[in-house]
């Protein structure tokens, strides 16, 4: 077989840049990326025989492991009983279904293929409930790569925003607003400025785009980042939309809205809910949600939603989830990492500080946490590239781009992640 090197070789002569997604190309830490052939558990195999813990999970799905045999079982049966139907099948239901008891304000569910496609879809609902143009975005959350998302702030302070992307048109980025993750002055003064014409305020309520970035309150004041934007769109006739495509199914009590009692109007889901294969979902109050066709004016479709085998995979994943002491064992394994990369960082006189959320990590070469983007981008992000390097080296895969989240799945034994924290202790001493 060919090994990794070999293999890229020849896909950049087919594929654009050798992947199709951008990140897996390994610009952000250099060398080539490796090309893996199995998942076991908390491992990954590569074509070159290599062996690696791994902390990516496929961006966050694999909440329970590589190829989990009731996950495999689940869409394997689903497979021989057809991969589509471009019609109604009972799984798409069950899964709807489960999602909404587990988060209450999806009154009604739509599935799609993609994180990228719920959030698209939902921000032309909220625009087309609303009768609005404008959403306003964090800076540093991702919202996937639809055109509206991939914009930046303006030159001004609270401008409309400008194309971050080839291709995407000035006039669609001019109906992005972007503010600085929790800040709510700036957004109280985007209201003030434009409040009659924003549909909807999007927010990753855990920005896990940018490492993993908590919501706090602004400083000397009580109210928290989320309950602040509740205050400001429901006062604005705007909608809230929580991303919780990191975030969902990630705690006991889904999301993070259940633990901070901020109820959005809508909700975007994706990743665990797939369980590894391709599925968004978006929902939220019933009455903005009766917007959507076949009910209402807005158009949204997909020759593959609610998919068979996604559905399938999806269903499998969160009935383990729903087992008992699930969530712990995941609280307490990331915890450990959590715990163990801090102690051996700041035993070799490393700055590290470490967020989390259940099963979700962020690591900053920093003192601090930092609060939003300019100060993600002020941690000494140089110390990530010989970082990630050690650790590959010494079997352990972590995201292969400074400032992306780490992740626990329930495969990863106490001594398994045990291993990970004396590499890092060996790796941080060198660094
Ligand atoms: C991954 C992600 C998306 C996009 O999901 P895709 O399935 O990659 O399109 C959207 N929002 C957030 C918060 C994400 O992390």
């Amino acid at each position: 077989m060919m090994n990794s090197l070999e293999l890229f070789e020849r896909a950049k002569r087919t594929l654009v840049g050798g992947v199709n997604s951008p990140v897996r190309s390994w610009r952000g830490v250099g060398g080539t990326p490796l090309f893996f052939q199995r998942g076991e558990g908390p491992f990954l195999r590569s074509v070159d025989g290599g062996r690696y813990t791994d902390y990516v999970c496929s961006w966050g799905p694999l909440i329970l492991g590589h190829a989990h045999p009731e996950v495999v079982e689940a869409v394997c049966a689903a497979a021989r009983e057809s991969t589509s139907f471009g019609a109604p099948c009972p799984k798409e239901v069950e899964l709807a279904e489960e999602v909404r008891r587990v988060f209450p304000s999806m009154e009604l569910v739509r599935f799609v293929s993609s994180g990228t496609e719920a959030v698209m879809t939902a921000l032309r609902l909220a625009r087309g409930f609303t009768g609005r143009e404008i959403v306003l975005k964090f800076d540093g959350c991702y919202h996937g790569h639809s055109d509206g998302m991939l914009v930046s702030a303006g030159s001004g302070a609270l401008t409309l925003g400008k194309p971050d992307s080839g291709g995407v048109p000035v006039s669609t980025a001019s109906t992005t607003l972007v503010v600085p993750y929790n800040d709510l002055e700036r957004t109280s003064e985007a209201f003030g400025r434009f409040g009659d014409r924003i549909a909807a305020v999007i927010v990753e309520p855990w920005a896990g785009n940018m490492g993993l970035v908590p919501p706090i309150p602004a400083n000397g004041s009580e109210e928290g980042f989320l309950e602040g934007l509740r205050r400001l769109t429901s006062a604005h006739g705007a909608l809230l939309i929580f991303d919780e495509v990191i975030t969902g199914f990630r705690v006991p009590e889904g999301g993070v809205q259940q633990r901070t009692d901020v109820t959005p109007d809508l909700t975007c889901l994706g990743k665990i809910i797939g369980g590894g294969l391709p599925v968004g979902a978006l929902g939220g109050r019933r009455e903005i949600c009766e917007h959507l066709a076949p009910l209402g004016p807005v158009y949204q479709a997909g020759t593959l939603s609610g998919n068979p085998l996604a559905m399938a995979s999806g269903l499998a994943v969160l009935r383990v989830l729903r087992r008992e002491g699930v969530y712990d064992t995941l609280e307490e394994r990331a915890k450990q990492l959590a715990e163990g990369m801090a102690g051996a960082a700041a035993k070799a006189g490393i700055p590290l500080s470490v967020s989390r959320f259940g099963s979700v990590l962020g690591f900053f070469f920093a003192p601090e946490l930092p609060r939003n983007l300019a100060e993600v981008k002020a941690t000494d992000a140089a110390k990530y590239p010989p970082f990630f390097h050690g650790m590959l080296e010494r079997g352990h895969m972590f995201a292969p781009s400074p400032f992306e989240a780490a992740f626990v799945s329930l495969a990863h034994t106490e001594e398994v992640v045990e291993r990970t924290i004396a590499a890092a202790a060996d790796v941080f001493s060198a660094l």
